[in-house]
């Protein structure tokens, strides 16, 4: 049973889907403008746990994230220009070449980084007739008036408008006015009240611009969410994911037009994850402490450090991103695939008892309590790394046998629906990663180094280094190896 944290509810609860072992969610997509920095990626890696965590249980999802390629506000602000119309002046291409170009490396990335990929994949512009059409109701309904910019939500007409963040209205309008970097639009009645439909600005302007009865112009970004969840998930749908930032506008908004709309509750569990800071800092442009997977690779990291590195923190928490942290995350995980590649080369009966057999089956137990309670990833990892260093310490000294390291590799690979680091290739694979006679040079070295044998150990070490490039390392969870 899982039990995740509901910002709506404002705390942790037993997740309950709307039909039996249906789970339908949304996320809101990259805005495909440039490349998407690791920072994105820590929110679609934890939707990910939660998906993985989620068909664990048997469930079977349907997850549509949308990709926005239509305006995209700059700041938090009602007002700004549109970030793809940005990047494709700089870069003297059509916004549309300009997102679609992103799109492709966001996918791309997605693939390496082992995300399961949603079921579907809207994009904003492939839904303006939606949005339009919702936009009417809203107008139908009186939700909307005229302002100098565009056609805005007057959100005074609800009375639980920011339930999601459980502001005050006065604490809202701070935080709207500190987020304010561009001028607010004049004619507004409330603080609050966000654009659904923006009028085009000047006549030169053609790109990604589209007719409406309200004039020529662009959608807000909220309706886009709105639209395209409403249309593939449901008036009311199970869970709605994005990072902690979207919380007191752009989710608040989505809440506040859908359920305006349809008279019914829009999402049962939000889902949010807090910030990935890199060096103790927000990441920005102007600190150049803005990474994508391609640059982490270009310094000769995996997609798989990466990634264990941004699920390892618990997805409501800070997490920091530091390049040494990463390094000693590749090694982690390094070992970690050694580790599997042993497991298939074991042979013999060892002496396999009934107390090892325990101890496998309570770290099973122990990573899975972990992560349906609110996927504390971390607790989880502890869990298997006990494992590792139990079953390591039992191979060393060969008490270890061939059906033992079958149950502790069906565990691992168990552990790893969740984790996602490809442990299957390395275990089913392990013959051709490492040949048997480094693997049988790894073991005497380390049998050599228990025994305090060190010269012979460092001896070993070179010739490992000589025969078969491979570096070896000691730590204390155990050998690990490069
Ligand atoms: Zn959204």
């Amino acid at each position: 049973m899982l039990t995740l944290y509901n910002t709506l509810a404002h705390k942790k609860q037993k997740f309950n889907p709307i039909s039996g072992k249906q789970v339908n969610m949304y996320s809101c997509g990259p805005t495909v403008y440039s490349v998407a920095h690791i920072g994105n990626f820590r929110a679609y890696l934890a939707q990910d746990i939660l998906k993985r965590a989620l068909l664990h249980e048997g469930y079977i999802i349907k997850h549509v994230m949308n990709i926005t390629d239509v305006g995209h506000l700059v700041g938090d602000a009602n007002l700004g220009e549109d970030k793809i119309k940005l990047a494709a002046e700089k870069e003297h291409k059509t916004a549309r070449d300009v997102a679609n170009f992103y799109t492709k490396i966001f996918l791309k990335d997605m693939k390496l980084f082992c995300i399961i990929e949603p079921e579907r994949m809207p994009k904003a512009t492939d839904h303006i007739p939606e949005m339009l059409a919702l936009i009417q109701s809203l107008d139908d309904k009186q939700y909307l008036y005229t302002a100098e910019t565009g056609i805005y939500f007057d959100t005074s007409r609800l009375k639980d408008y920011g339930k999601l963040s459980k502001m005050t209205f006065a604490k809202l309008s701070r935080y709207l006015k500190a987020g304010v970097r561009v001028e607010r639009a004049s004619g507004l009645k409330n603080i609050t009240d966000f654009a659904v439909w923006r009028f085009r600005k000047r006549e030169s302007e053609s790109d990604m611009i589209w007719d409406s009865q309200w004039g020529q112009g662009f959608p807000g970004w909220h309706i886009e969410c709105s639209a395209m969840s409403l249309k593939y998930l449901g008036n009311t749908f199970d869970i709605h994911c994005g990072g902690i930032d979207h919380i007191p506008i752009h989710h608040t908004n989505e809440i506040a037009q859908s359920e305006a709309v349809t008279g019914q509750q829009f999402v049962n569990y939000w889902f949010h994850n807090n910030f990935l800071t890199v060096d103790g800092m927000k990441m920005a442009k102007s600190l150049r402490n803005i990474y994508s997977l391609g640059d982490l690779m270009e310094k000769g990291f995996k997609p798989a450090d990466v990634r264990y590195m941004l699920i390892s923190g618990h997805y409501r928490k800070k997490l920091n991103f530091t390049i040494e942290a990463l390094e000693n995350v590749s090694n982690t995980v390094r070992g970690i695939y050694l580790f599997m590649q042993r497991l298939k080369e074991i042979k013999g009966k060892g002496d396999g008892t009934r107390e090892f057999a325990k101890k496998v089956s309570a770290a099973q137990k122990g990573f899975f309590r972990a992560i349906n309670n609110d996927l504390n990833v971390p607790a989880a990892l502890s869990y298997m790394h006990l494992l590792v260093s139990e079953a390591n310490k039992r191979s060393y000294v060969g008490s270890l046998g061939a059906k033992d390291a079958k149950l502790v590799a069906k565990v691992m690979l168990d552990f790893d629906s969740i984790l996602g680091l490809g442990l299957e290739e390395h275990y089913l694979n392990a013959q051709k990663k490492i040949p048997p006679e480094a693997m049988r040079l790894i073991d005497e070295r380390e049998a050599a180094r228990r025994s305090k044998e060190f010269k012979h150990a460092d001896s070993i070490r070179a010739e490992l280094k000589e025969k078969f490039g491979i570096t070896i390392e000691d730590t204390k969870d155990g050998v690990k190896w490069h």
